[in-house]
């Protein structure tokens, strides 16, 4: 009887429904599913083949195969993981950005210009800030620093004339003197005053070289952010000066006779700003600080509105912390007519606006692309039939795998539970086999198939039924450090796009988790972005054997690189810049990821020690004939061989 059932089941109870009427999977298909026109557009879409295509020149034409590209990168031994910078892409981000505020400069009428900085924190990678520096120059575009080294940085690559290079973060005498001091190269630094004990210190200093600073206040705002960086705004925030203490910084300066030296408000409420409501709550308080300031004397040219530019990950225009209801345009009209009008109102000149987009410009720009090195299930093979002497709770879990319907699927869902954690008991009390077990447990995993492919078709998925998918995911082993390079998916949740790059036009039939190389269970990535909120699962191809299975994670330009740490000694990955040519695509530039060798040299290991060590241990086993000759050079030789490697597994 048995097996006569198992006959009548079908062969993928994943895919109950599938009938000669569902139409063939298409590209179409794919790019609903990952959502690609969402976050993607105009930088990246599918082609024919199936592959994911790259224009990094946006609207502007000229397209790439990330694929074929890929594959041309593996051929001149640059190995997976593989960080690919577009430079074209960085030079539409920032030519959009100004694009954007000179259409609104225009249609606000607005008498100021418009002259945007770079936060060097975002990505501080010598040939991207090179880059945006060149591609930079026709908008007069700067650098914002942080911090002591960024400004050492920023005062090298910035050569532009009558570029801004904003001066934040906690400053010493050194800072501030280097800063003030770099005027006389012909740059134009502002030290904006971010700690109330700074005010003394730029007097001082700017009295000792008898030069006159140019200075900011960056301002506590009490419109706070929301989400995750919202409390970088705030009575509470770490950074800026408090409304008293503004006053306070303006009457010291006003004493020292350096009232003129003070000409930029900045604010800056926190990164991915999701709603533009809260854009606009701090623009409005912010220009009443500022037309305030200039009524108290301050000599004001600049209103720099930060950071905060968000970046649609997940492509919802939501005001989901994945994703931002508004546009660059809405953003630039907003900061456009808002100080417009706090002046208009106190006829005071309008200042030229400065906005310190870090992840707006430098997000798009790389895409990380790795392979799968397997995957595991925890449900493959159909239940054996029933044997004849059967221990009932084999029986009964099979009568339920059997019976399962539209109509009762919750229900078996409960009964399949009980019997399982039944048969557990029963086994820890001596009362079932571990063939039994096996088959309860396999059972199991087949009742779950079943119920979870016909709550798919469901409208409504009941709670109980919710964790199925993530119980019955698949793990695909992934060529990766989630701590190295995708950092902020580990330490704060951070949602990316990821999908595969090829296999396009077929049905991802999997659904899986990813699970990186480290040997840490938080080295994982189990949640992406969807329409409504998040998904516990990602659809994936089945694997192939003997054929390369390429992910890409897409929007990972800012921040991601610097903050990625060495866990388990998974070092930085290949990296290639990439520039479009009429006829293809030109290689600027390849930085080689960590060698074995250079990661342990980060925590005082000396290669030469390590293979001297290794060197004596052997002759010592030759000596006691535990080892042969041969062997003991094979070894040294892979040993050093490993020294000069990438760190990754190469596939
Ligand atoms: C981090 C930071 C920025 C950049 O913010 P994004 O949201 O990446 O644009 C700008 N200004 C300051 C002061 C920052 O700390």
């Amino acid at each position: 009887m048995g097996a006569k059932l198992s006959q009548q089941l079908p062969k993928q109870p994943t895919k109950p429904n599938v009938s000669p009427a569902v139409a063939a999977w298409t590209i179409e298909d794919s790019e609903r599913l990952y959502r690609i026109q969402g976050w993607g557009e105009p930088y990246f879409s599918i082609n024919a083949a199936g592959h994911v295509t790259v224009s990094p020149k946006g609207d502007r034409g000229g397209s790439l195969d990330l694929f074929d590209l890929v594959n041309g990168l593996q051929q001149r031994s640059i190995g997976l993981p593989l960080l690919l910078r577009f430079s074209d892409i960085l030079e539409d981000r920032i030519e959009r950005l100004n694009a954007c505020f000179a259409k609104a400069i225009a249609r606000y009428n607005y008498a100021g210009s418009y002259r945007g900085v770079f936060p060097v924190k975002c990505n501080q990678q010598r040939h991207l800030v090179e880059d945006l520096v060149r591609f930079g120059q026709p908008h007069q575009f700067g650098l914002e620093a942080g911090s002591k080294p960024e400004l050492l940085i920023a005062l090298a690559a910035l050569t532009t004339p009558d570029a801004l290079l904003i001066c934040n973060g906690y400053k010493d005498q050194e800072y501030i003197e280097t800063a003030i001091l770099a005027s006389k190269l012909g740059k134009t630094c502002i030290i904006v005053l971010e700690q109330i004990e700074e005010i003394p210190l730029v007097i001082e200093v700017s009295r000792k070289l008898g030069v006159q600073p140019i200075v900011g206040v960056r301002v506590k705002l009490s419109s706070k952010g929301i989400g995750r960086w919202g409390t970088s705004a705030g009575d509470r925030a770490k950074f800026g000066l408090t409304i008293p203490e503004i006053l306070a910084a303006v009457e010291q300066l006003r004493s020292a006779d350096m009232l003129n030296c003070l000409q930029l408000l900045h604010f800056h409420i926190g990164s991915q700003i999701s709603a533009i409501s809260v854009v606009k709550d701090a623009l409005r308080e912010a220009s009443q600080v500022y037309v305030e300031l200039v009524r108290l004397g301050a000599n004001m040219r600049f209103l720099d509105v930060g950071g905060g530019l968000g970046v649609d990950y997940d492509g919802s225009k939501t005001n989901f912390h994945a994703s931002k209801n508004y546009s660059m345009q809405n953003y630039a009209n907003d900061v456009v007519a808002e100080i417009k009008e706090a002046c208009t109102e106190r006829q005071i000149p309008v200042p030229t606006l400065v906005s310190e987009s870090g992840r707006a410009i430098a997000s798009h720009q790389s895409v990380l692309i790795f392979d799968v090195l397997g995957s595991s299930e925890v449900w493959s093979e159909l239940p054996e039939p029933l044997q004849d002497e059967e221990h009932a709770i084999v029986r009964e879990l099979y009568e339920t795998y059997v019976g399962i319907e539209a109509d009762n699927y919750q229900e078996a869902y409960n009964d399949a539970l009980q019997f399982k954690e039944e048969a557990i008991s029963l086994f820890n009390f001596g009362h079932l086999s571990l063939t039994e077990r096996a088959r309860v447990e396999r059972l199991f995993w087949n009742c779950c198939a079943r119920i979870l492919a016909i709550a798919r078709q469901q409208d409504y998925v009941p709670d109980d039924l919710e964790d199925l998918e993530k119980m019955m995911a698949s793990i695909y082993y992934i060529n990766l450090s989630v701590f190295q390079s995708v950092p902020d998916s580990w330490a704060i949740d951070q949602l990316f796009p990821i999908m595969p790059i090829h296999r396009l036009d077929q049905e991802p039939t999997q659904r899986g988790i990813l699970a990186d190389l480290t040997c840490d269970s938080d080295g994982k990535i189990d949640q992406f972005i969807d329409l409504r909120d998040v998904k516990p699962v990602l659809e994936l191809h089945p694997l192939q054997p003997e054929q390369p299975y390429y992910l890409g994670l897409f929007l990972n330009g800012a921040y991601q690189e610097i903050m990625g740490n060495l866990h388990n000694l998974f070092g930085d990955t290949n990296a290639v810049h990439i520039q479009l040519t009429p006829k293809g695509y030109q290689i600027e530039h390849v930085v080689r990821g960590d060698t074995m060798k250079e990661v342990l040299g980060y925590v005082q290991y000396d290669a030469e020690d390590l293979i001297e060590n290794i060197r004596r241990q052997s002759e010592k086993a030759l000596a006691d004939h535990k080892i042969t000759l041969a062997e003991s050079q094979r070894l040294l030789e892979n040993y050093e061989r490993s020294l000069r490697s990438y760190t990754y597994l190469s596939t």
